[in-house]
């Protein structure tokens, strides 16, 4: 006879003990938290997951690109639900990105082992390294190797701005040798679940505790370059002048425009890095490359405000008299969450009696790099403000218990536990 699980829970003042203590082990008071992956305050968070994991009996195993699986070693051969997200962070980043997914799942493993509960499937813990890109400036890097879409070579080519490679650093950090084993096995997992803070503003601003991603934004990067002509700022009159730093400044002015008036709402357009040269306060600035990101959860409205943002830019060097060119640095669609998971999420809450909204993410993340190869969905908690990626990031606590107890119930629904 089956169990009835409903009525399980996650022991909150747990979990919220275990985030206070990696942010205490792994924070730079009054900036925030800066966990870099290979480096020692990852090493402190990893000490921090063994040893809990452990402590319940859990197998770990680290990859050789340092991504980590916690597992009941009793659930050998059993089909496999994972569920987890990243430890890393941004420089002076906040303590939640990522790690509250994880320590929720470990909360949540935990609860399985007290209840002494059977699952049919193998709920596993992963833990994706390197999530935030703040080494060597690519996202998703452990996602991406554990999906083949980066593989052997990428270890040469990923480099820190110290010129160190990737393959170098996790020679130097113990991680075992690579071997295309890491990849995922397919024919073996059975579903994914990653729970996250939301990093913008919308649960918050409604009052709503639970967001379940159907979609998440797409998005484009082109980087641009005006090249006018340099010369002494101060003899120089201002007629005739062949600026490039004017004419990008006008062209970023279009960028928000095109943002604002195409965008519907919903659709983004950002410029987040600029480079001038030669960057002296008495040079007409004889060059600017900057880069424009647009995101939206439509792929067509993407590459329309793109079109149009690059239409103005040469509208604008034309009448300014300056050579611009531009290149694609980055595309990736939207991707969706699958619809049967979405509808599983949606029971769930209502079981739980909890309000909850159908949302798009504007933010990717790991769980979208297995969402094209097995049933993946994802779960977020309202962001206090809005605010992600900086020190003062938060979430409210009975937020993050909630958060991790609609986690569990899902998970105990998708591995079918009693
Ligand atoms: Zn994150």
């Amino acid at each position: 006879m089956k169990n009835d699980v409903s009525g399980i829970r996650i022991n909150g003042p747990r979990l919220l003990e275990d985030l206070e203590k990696v942010k205490e082990k792994t924070e730079t008071p009054g900036k925030g938290v800066t966990r870099f992956s290979y480096g020692a305050m990852d090493r402190e968070a990893r000490a921090y997951l063994i040893e809990s994991g452990e402590s319940f009996g859990l197998s770990i195993e680290t990859d050789p690109v340092g991504n980590m699986f916690f597992r009941f070693p009793e659930d050998q051969g059993k089909p496999v639900i994972l569920a987890g997200s990243h430890i890393d962070t941004v420089q002076n980043g906040g303590w939640l990105d990522g790690i509250y997914g994880t320590l929720s799942v470990l909360e949540a493993m935990r609860r399985i082992r007290e209840e002494a509960l059977v699952c049919s499937k193998s709920i596993q813990l992963v833990i994706f390294a390197e999530e935030e890109g703040s080494n060597f400036g690519s996202t998703l890097t452990g996602s991406k190797f554990l999906t083949g879409r980066y593989g052997k070579n990428d270890l040469d080519s990923l480099k820190n701005q110290d010129g160190i490679s990737l393959g170098e650093i996790l020679i130097k950090e113990g991680y075992p040798p690579y071997n295309e084993d890491m990849m995922l096995d397919w024919r073996r997992i059975q579903g994914m679940l990653e729970l996250h803070i939301e990093q913008g503003p919308v649960l918050a601003q409604q009052g709503i505790g639970i967001g379940i991603v159907e979609r998440i934004y797409g998005m484009k990067v082109v980087e641009f370059t005006f090249v006018g002509v340099g010369n002494h700022a101060g003899a120089s009159p201002m007629m005739g002048r062949q600026d490039a730093l004017t004419a990008a400044a006008t062209g970023i002015l279009e960028v928000e425009a095109c943002g604002i008036d195409l965008g519907q709402g919903q659709a983004v357009a950002t410029v987040g890095k600029i480079q001038v040269l030669p960057n002296g306060s008495n040079v007409i600035p004889q060059q600017v490359t900057f880069t424009v990101e647009v995101r939206s959860p439509q792929e067509e409205t993407i590459h329309g405000i793109m079109e149009e943002i690059q239409f103005r830019m040469e509208e604008i060097c034309r009448r300014r008299n300056i050579h611009c060119h531009y290149r694609e640095v980055a595309f990736s669609k939207p991707d969706f969450m699958n619809s049967k998971v979405v509808t599983l999420l949606e029971d769930t809450a209502k079981q739980l009696g909890e309000s909850y909204l159908k949302m798009n993410s504007g933010a990717v993340h790991d769980a979208c790099m297995l969402a094209p190869f097995v049933p993946t969905g994802m779960i977020f908690v309202p962001s206090i403000g809005g605010r992600s990626h900086v020190p003062q990031e938060d979430t409210r606590p009975e937020d993050l218990i909630r958060g991790a107890d609609f986690l569990l119930a899902a998970l105990l629904q998708l591995a079918d536990c009693n």
